[in-house]
């Protein structure tokens, strides 16, 4: 037995599910970090993955006993636009692992040189993207939101070409499943049904398994993912976190982030916010996000339409009633986090306008999202707040008075002591988020510099977000104008 305890489920499936393809080699790995927790998590050997060893696996240059290597095929809507081919172009799928608690898991290396789906690409990754993903991903779990997770990272001695020459790396990048709806696009564009029932078992089987006792399993895992959807997609907009590329292969149904390239958190809130470099028209803005997931939603329903029900009529029914249960489990799930973030016990129709007026405050003054959540956790119980207390990195301007009024006022209805209150908003605002001129900071020393050290502090940092500590003031604060990213890149 290897150092990785592998099951491979998915490459039990038939032929047209993937295509078989070992990693291809790269010139001379070095460690870049190794996910310890998740290691640990995962049954994998700390110090094995922290080895040479361990490098030469990450980086594809040995294909670990028990891993099966392939290369999923997938389809999907980029941009609104349909691309009936796309797949692994630049990432391998070693297999998956069980984990400690028994959990399933894929482990993918992301960055592992070209596959049969790779069309005009090398295959590979830059240090950058996959410093980004690593960062951010890991960002996202601590901050308590369904994710794909970094295991480890690599260099590979080799350069990658994009707009100049680049350092070469490999993320490992572990993931409840890397099924996307542009999976089930996939078999349903080619009326591959029988493809498509024996990927929705397999779906079922690893992630909705109580949809196998209802009277149609098909229909109750569409509801699952959609549910799972609403929930993520109110964490996102809960965190002021854009995506940046919702296309229908970038959407997991496990319900997890996937696919941090032109991604980032806001610093001052604009719901009108984009930051992918390509998105022109604004497609993925901030405020976009609920309606776009909806979007993606209806993409995956149309595309089980042949195995919800063998009437077609009836299909039609039972998938518009699905997913026209959207927007209210949005709105549920968003309703409830952002009472938690005001420290309501619950949102009701009077206070509404509550909230409507602090978003709207937000967005006309450009009031930085994370601290303004943060400051009224501050102020939530004032004079309890001396140590963690962000004041000296934000504080409300004058105008916001009349509104922080409304919010006392409110509060005093409350039946929670104010301490008890103060410290539930403290656990769910956080402090630190990877903020998007950090984390190109880290970047560009790591690119310019080989210096690691600045990446590393990032993601230190990011394992507690709810901690403030003053040394870590640098880590909370918002960026200077002349520090403002205003566009990322994905990671092509
Ligand atoms: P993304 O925009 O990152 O979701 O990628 C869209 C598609 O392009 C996926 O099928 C990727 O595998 C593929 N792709 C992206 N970058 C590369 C690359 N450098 N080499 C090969 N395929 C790529
Ligand atoms: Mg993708």
């Amino acid at each position: 037995m290897g150092p990785i305890t592998f099951d491979n489920s998915y490459a039990r499936l038939p032929e047209q599910f993937y295509a078989r393809q070992t990693p291809v080699p790269v010139a001379a790995p070095g460690p870049i970090r190794v996910n310890r927790q998740l290691a640990e998590q995962l049954g994998i050997d700390v110090n094995w993955l922290d080895s040479e060893a361990g490098t030469q696996v990450i980086a594809g240059n040995t294909v670990p006993s028990g891993s099966e290597p392939l290369a999923s095929v997938y389809a999907g809507h980029q941009f609104g636009g349909y691309n009936p081919q796309l797949g692994d172009g630049r990432a391998i799928l070693l297999g998956e692992v069980l984990s400690v608690e028994g959990r399933r898991f894929d482990l993918q290396l992301k960055g592992s040189g070209r596959t049969p789906y790779s069309r005009g690409g090398d295959g590979r990754s830059p240090i950058g993207p996959v410093l980004r993903e690593y960062v951010v991903s890991e960002a996202m779990h601590r901050l308590g939101v369904p994710t794909t997770r970094a295991l480890a990272a690599v260099t590979t001695g080799d350069k990658v070409q994009r707009d100049s020459l680049l350092p070469g790396a490999v993320l490992a990048r572990v993931a409840s499943s890397h099924i996307r709806i542009g999976s089930f696009q996939y078999f349903a564009a080619r009326r591959d049904i029988d493809s498509l029932k024996l990927l929705s078992d397999h779906v079922i089987e690893r992630h909705y398994p109580d949809a196998r006792n209802s009277d149609n399993p098909i229909l109750a895992m569409l509801e699952g993912i959609i549910s799972q959807q609403a929930q993520l997609i109110a964490h996102w907009q809960l965190l002021g976190f854009i995506h940046g590329v919702m296309n229908t292969d970038n959407i997991l149904v496990c319900g997890e982030t996937i696919d941090y390239g032109p991604c980032a958190f806001m610093d001052q809130f604009n719901p009108d916010q984009v930051f992918s470099s390509i998105d022109h028209a604004g497609r993925y803005a901030y405020r976009q996000q609920p309606a776009i997931a909806h979007w993606n939603l209806s993409v995956l329903a149309q595309a089980l339409l042949p195995i919800l029900d063998n009437e077609q009529e009836r299909a039609v029914e039972l998938a518009q009633t699905a997913i026209n249960a959207f927007p209210d489990q949005f709105l549920q799930a968003n309703t409830e986090g952002m009472s938690r973030k005001l420290g309501l016990q619950a949102i009701s129709g009077q206070d509404t306008g509550l909230v409507e007026d602090l978003w709207q405050l937000m967005a006309e003054h450009s009031l930085d999202f994370t601290l303004t959540f943060r400051r009224l956790a501050d102020l939530a119980d004032e004079g309890a707040e001396a140590e963690g207390s962000v004041a000296e990195l934000f504080e409300f301007p004058e105008i916001m008075q009349p509104w922080l009024e409304r919010w006392h006022t409110r509060l005093a209805q409350e039946s929670t002591s104010r301490s008890d209150r103060q410290a539930s908003m403290y656990c769910t605002n956080p402090v630190f988020i990877p903020r998007n001129h950090l984390v190109e900071a880290a970047i560009l020393a790591a690119t310019e510099r080989g210096d690691l050290a600045t990446f590393d502090q990032l993601v230190d940092t990011l394992e507690n977000p709810y901690e403030y500590r003053k040394a870590l003031a640098l880590f909370a604060t918002p960026p200077k104008p002349d520090e403002v990213v205003t566009q990322t890149f994905c990671g092509t």
